[in-house]
């Protein structure tokens, strides 16, 4: 990848990217696939508008003068899905179906439902790629799980990095496949349903290393130079025998006799001791996220191994959109070149994670856009710092500078307000604390009123038709306000009316207005700016299009405050306020880089804070403030856990704890695994807080109680994201067993999460179930 030394005496300069979106500048990719589950689009067809989607992509690359172009970044679905494939790891269930391959490979990822008179069949799990809002399928692997290299989804004739590999050659461009480390493929992926205890996939390692090392030789034999593993699991804490586990694959990867030369890449933070473990190995390269994790800077001089090796610097952050300051890179890679055999400049990640292309845009305002580099900008960046780094060029030095005079510009220029930041200076900690929750409970108790085991819903309501449609066209001018307001006030009607007909105590206005719980805010709070073609894979064909926070924070009036007062004016039963938590609208925006996290948090809190006030004062008498994204930004090391959680938790108090005494404050959590955040849960003090548990629910509370949780919870008692419709004596049992954890008094009953997703055919009866099994555990408790 560095092949192209200027000047013999110094370290050969290269530059790249480790990894590209995928997913078509317009989408195109998602349309394709989607169509093609339709059936609308035949195999070939969208085999063909993959092909042209990679080509784009790769002659793109190849023309922006990076010395070396990755391959293989392309993925009908997913990426570790790929790799499971690759090394032939599809599970019995799947392989049963007899389906075409590229059948099978959308069957893992969703499944197989018996709408189309197929056998049910669960797709596998899909989670979090690390703390980014990416998401991976989980392959299943057990000890029967025998890896050989296999064909791609569409049945290609080799693996798919060989057959991209010379497709890409095909069309004069020489690529560097990237492949999921087999490392991190085993750390990823979990035990299959039915291994025997005490089983684990890193098991695997010996047999998958052959695999791999197969795939490599057939990459060599096809011509390619170099390869790219990825290896990201290790930016997160490791075991000494995961860390083994690392030694051992790179040694028997990096002794294979016929291979391309391998480049390892961390990120996603700093690689910690396992930087040393790769240093020592023999492979030719090595990728450091010096955004994420810029403590390796310090560690690499003190590494001999690294003289032998190519560090490629990952100086440009893939996961954020803001401009790089050149200089200050420049500056960086240079402290780093007497230390390491050669140097490439690169991003700290894959691009998949921002949107392609700044100049798909019209919107933003200039001095807006004079600070943001989306993927194709970063590509120019890194090209620039490369050619910079090479020759003392007086016309690319003078470009690189101007780059560091237009960031210095550009934050200089960021939204200012002196208010908000005066109102954060004057922040005592009484502004983040409540009453002691036993008063709050009796004041709440007396001003609601409400029975045991009290039944509510998380906030949204389907969304139809009618409801898209009015959004739609008041977008496109068809619609004017009043007329949408006319529309959605309708919709809000009827949410009430069915709730009072199924008998539900704590009602919701329906969320009709949202189609996203970040954006709607985002829209609504000066410091924000929406994007128009700004589209980031969350997961498959799913997109999301972050909104930008790139000021300080303001609200300049009620937000949510006409919807939910109108919901409250049509029903005397409690009607809830919905707000999005602060933490959750960090999570799910591109946040600026030029203060701490901390510091942006806390003024959209304090803007929320005064959306509370405001609800009060309409008479609402309960108000939930979601979070699902708690969980989502847990740093990878332990270490720097105790630090987010003080802000996070911060935060969120200061959104809560300006209301009065009666008024119950509720939380919403979902995307599980608590274990690491169930002392927070604690911490946030919110009087209730409902959770969604993908695996058991009833573990969840044992948890709670073992934490010593004392307000009031609500464990979903039933999955919204399946079609699925509970049965009473379902919802009875698990309230049955909910009952004995947690005293009445303080459950709730409700679905794991809110319903915007389903249709109403099977809403009713599935809330007619649970409030009809909430009045029989009521009966039960009582007796
Ligand atoms: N109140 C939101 C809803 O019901 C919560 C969504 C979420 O948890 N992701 O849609
Ligand atoms: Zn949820």
């Amino acid at each position: 990848m560095i092949d192209n030394p200027t000047r013999p005496t110094d370290p050969a300069i290269g530059s790249t990217v480790l990894g590209y979106p995928r997913i078509g500048p317009r989408r195109e990719l998602k349309r394709a696939v989607e169509r093609y589950w339709a059936g609308r689009l035949s195999a070939e067809e969208l085999a063909a508008a993959g092909r042209e989607l990679r080509a784009r992509t790769w002659t793109e690359l190849a023309g922006s003068g990076l010395t070396s172009v990755p391959g293989n970044t392309f993925s009908l679905y997913d990426q570790v899905l790929d790799t499971a494939v690759m090394v032939d790891a599809v599970p019995p269930r799947f392989r049963a179906l007899g389906l075409p391959p590229l059948d099978t490979y959308f069957a893992m990822a969703r499944g197989r439902g018996d709408r189309e008179g197929h056998e049910d069949v669960v797709p596998l799990e899909m989670t979090k790629w690390f703390d980014t809002n990416y998401h991976y399928i989980v392959p299943e692997l057990g000890p029967g799980t025998a890896f050989a290299p296999a064909g791609e989804a569409a049945g290609d004739q080799d693996v798919k990095p060989v057959s991209e590999y010379r497709e890409a050659a095909a069309l004069g461009v020489e690529t560097r496949p990237v492949l999921l480390g087999p490392v991190t493929f085993l750390l990823l992926s979990k035990p299959a349903p039915g291994a025997p205890a005490g089983f684990a996939p890193l098991d695997l390692l010996d047999p998958l290393l052959e695999c791999y090392a197969e795939v490599l030789r057939r990459l060599a034999a096809a011509g390619a130079a170099w390869v790219q593993l990825d290896e990201p699991a290790f930016a997160a804490d490791r075991t000494g025998a995961e860390l083994a586990a690392l030694r051992r694959a790179y040694e028997r990867l990096a002794a294979a006799p016929d291979r391309p030369r391998l480049l390892v890449a961390g990120y996603f933070g700093d690689l910690g001791p396992a930087l040393p473990v790769l240093a020592d190995s023999a492979v030719e390269a090595i990728a450091v996220d010096l955004v994420a994790g810029p403590e390796a800077a310090r560690e690499i001089p003190a590494l001999p191994g690294l003289r032998r090796k190519t560090l490629v610097a990952g100086v440009v952050d893939g996961r954020n959109v803001w401009r790089a300051d050149l200089p200050a890179a420049a500056a960086t890679c240079a402290s780093l070149l007497g230390s390491v055999g050669s140097l490439a400049v690169s991003t700290s990640c894959s691009l998949l994670h921002v949107p392609y292309d700044l100049d798909a845009e019209t919107g933003p305002d200039p001095r807006l856009r004079e600070r943001l580099a989306f993927a194709r900008q970063k590509v120019a960046e890194v090209v620039l710092l490369g050619e910079a780094l090479r020759a003392h060029d007086p016309a690319v030095t003078g470009r690189l500078a101007e780059a560091g005079e237009a960031v210095r510009r550009g934050r200089a220029s960021a939204r200012r307000d002196d208010r908000v930041r005066a109102r954060i200076a004057a922040l005592r900690p009484h502004h983040r604390r409540r009453a002691p929750y036993a008063e709050r409970a009796r004041a709440q108790d007396e001003r609601l009123g409400l029975p045991p085991l009290a039944t509510t819903t998380i906030g949204s309501f389907p969304q139809t038709d009618q409801v898209r449609r009015a959004r739609g066209e008041l977008r496109a001018g068809r619609l004017d306000e009043a007329g949408y307001t006319r529309r959605m006030r309708g919709e809000i009607e009827r949410v009430i009316a069915l709730q009072e007909r199924l008998g539900l105590d704590v009602l919701v206005h329906g969320e009709p207005e949202r189609s996203d719980m970040v954006q709607y805010f985002a829209e609504r709070l000066e410091g924000f700016a929406a994007t128009e073609h700004g589209w980031v894979q969350s997961y498959g064909s799913r997109c999301v299009r972050p909104p930008i926070l790139h000021g300080d924070v303001a609200r300049t009036g009620p937000m949510t405050v006409e919807w939910s007062a109108y919901a409250q004016s049509l029903t005397s039963r409690p009607v809830k306020g919905m707000l999005t938590g602060p933490v959750t609208i960090l999570a799910w925006s591109f946040v600026r880089d030029d203060q701490p996290p901390a510091a942006t948090a806390d003024q959209v809190a304090l803007a929320l804070r005064d959306e509370v006030r405001d609800l009060e004062a309409a008479g609402i008498r309960i108000v939930q403030v979601d979070e699902p994204a708690l969980r989502e930004l847990l740093p990878l090391r332990a270490a720097d856990r105790p630090g987010y959680l003080r802000w996070a938790l911060d935060a969120f108090r200061l959104a809560t704890a300006g209301a009065a005494d009666a008024t119950q404050i509720h939380t919403h959590m979902c995307y599980a695994e608590f274990g690491d955040v169930i002392a927070a849960i604690d911490g946030l003090d919110a009087d209730v807080t409902t959770i969604e548990a993908a695996r058991s629910r009833m573990a969840v509370l044992g948890d709670l109680r073992a934490a010593g949780f004392g307000r009031g919870v609500g464990p979903g008692v039933y999955d919204i994201h399946s079609p699925r419709v509970p049965s009473e004596d379902e919802v009875a049992e698990a309230l049955a067993a909910a009952v004995r954890t947690v005293p009445a008094e303080r459950l709730w009953v409700n679905p794991d999460c809110g319903l915007k997703t389903r249709g109403y055919e099977e809403v009713e009866p599935a809330l007619r179930h649970m409030v009809a099994a909430a009045r029989r555990a009521r009966v039960a408790a009582r007796g």
